[in-house]
């Protein structure tokens, strides 16, 4: 019987009542063998999660100084679950492990890791399922992509009837050392798991009902989105819609299993579905995604065009530095670059400098405190008037717009505003095509 992957995000585990909603969402549907979850997240607003408190330990630990304040908070969090589930498991025992461990100089990944270690040891002991430790089956190369081999190697370890158990967010290094996703990276660890069991469908059950077509915070009563494509997600994701990690629809695009966005709390809500392709909305546009915290490297040289070899120069300069880039818009006598401003700050003097010694533009200037909006939508390579709507709205509602890049995907437009007009920008954008 084809079966169905589970994640469940921190919320989903943070108390005893949210580990027996899980329970009654697995038992609902016999095809949900496959459980992996997260560390434990927030029960309220003042609550912080386990994972930050494992950083904040190891950072601690590494300055030589006690861990005992944070390590209390997870050990408190951890024996009340596992005594409000009433579990049969050791874990003062394991809790001790981990402060050990952690005092005693472990990797910083290896700290956060136990998070979903311990969570995911309470979770298969309540839920008498098999626990199976990633550390033996998600592998990652040297420089820290999943290693193909990951696939068959989880495949083997989760034959068998019954229920797993798999804690999320992290695997080994070749040496066996242990790796961490990145932040959020248990939705990437569930969509390995789908992979790996070649699951009819990936739920994702989380603690809202889904995508919205906007953040919530800035549009009070967003709709929701039912059906949304990997493309449009990944955009979507990457430039700031949270509720999936940008990066989870990777390993399961190849076999097309759908991602199932559900909300713990509504299991009976639609929740979006997320697939390879879908029937077009009326607009052709399905979200209004964005980021703040950019900024744009503008160069203008008279012929640039003329000129070989002028962009490589400009990236290898920005490379030179350590510096990635997002996007890369440019003109006939103009190039610019958008990069995060986390990535390029303290670096611009310098930047400024080598870009006027090595191309001798006719001028290069750097602005900060920009953000970017992404208007998506597969159906916009198809229509007529979508830009042309994204930029009157803008227009009418006052703001300027700094930077213009379609991607090459084109389900995408992507506006670049001073960071003041932001939610300006947004609502704007929302009420065009919402
Ligand atoms: N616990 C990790 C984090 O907070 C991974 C996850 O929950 O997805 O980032």
């Amino acid at each position: 019987m084809a079966a169905i992957v589970c994640k469940f995000g921190g919320t989903s585990v943070a108390d005893a009542g949210q580990v027996r909603k899980i329970e009654s969402i697995l038992r609902a549907d016999a095809r949900r063998r496959y459980a992996v979850v997260s560390a434990l997240g927030k029960r309220k607003k003042e609550d912080q999660k386990v994972t930050d408190l494992l950083y904040l330990c190891h950072e601690l630990a590494a300055a030589g100084l006690d861990i005992s304040e944070p390590f209390h908070i997870i050990r408190d969090r951890h024996l009340e679950l596992a005594g409000d589930l009433g579990v049969n498991l050791d874990v003062a025992g394991l809790l001790e492990e981990v402060r050990k461990q952690t005092q005693g100089g472990a990797s910083r990944d290896f700290v956060a890791s136990r998070g979903e270690y311990l969570s995911g040891r309470i979770v298969a002991a309540y839920l008498r399922a098999r626990f199976v430790d990633p550390a033996d089956g998600i592998l990652f190369t040297p420089d820290g992509q999943l290693d193909d081999r990951t696939y068959d190697r989880l495949d083997g370890l989760l034959k068998g009837d019954g229920l797993f158990v798999i804690p999320g967010f992290y695997g080994a290094n070749p040496d066996g050392s242990i790796h961490t996703f990145p932040r959020g990276g248990s939705d990437i660890s569930g969509a390995v798991v789908a992979r790996a069991v070649r699951a009819e469908a990936y739920e994702n059950w989380t603690d809202v009902s889904g995508f919205l077509m906007t953040d919530p915070r800035i549009v009070p009563d967003a709709m929701p989105i039912r059906e949304v494509t990997y493309r449009e997600l990944r955009e979507l994701a990457y430039m700031g819609a949270t509720v999936l990690q940008d990066e989870a629809i990777f390993p399961v695009r190849q076999l097309r299993i759908p991602i199932h966005i559900r909300n713990t709390n509504a299991p009976d809500d639609p929740g979006t579905l997320v697939l390879p392709s879908r029937g077009v909305s009326d607009t052709g546009v399905t979200g209004i995604a964005g980021k703040r915290g950019f900024s744009m490297v503008f160069i203008e040289k008279a012929l640039m065009n003329k000129e070989h070899g002028f962009g490589r120069k400009v990236l290898e300069i920005l490379e030179s530095h350590g510096i990635s880039y997002e996007h890369s818009p440019t003109g006939i006598d103009s190039m610019s670059v958008v990069i995060e401003d986390e990535e390029i700050a303290g670096k611009e003097e310098i930047i400024r400098q080598e870009i006027q010694r090595i191309l001798e533009p006719d001028r290069v200037d750097i602005t900060s405190g920009l953000a970017l909006i992404a208007t998506v939508g597969e159906g916009m390579a198809y229509r007529v008037g979508v830009a042309a709507r994204v930029f009157t709205a803008l227009a009418q509602a006052g703001v300027n717009v700094r930077i213009i890049d379609q991607g090459s995907s084109e389900i995408n437009i992507i506006v670049g505003v001073d960071q003041k007009d932001y939610e300006t920008a947004v609502k704007a954008l929302y009420k065009a095509f919402a």
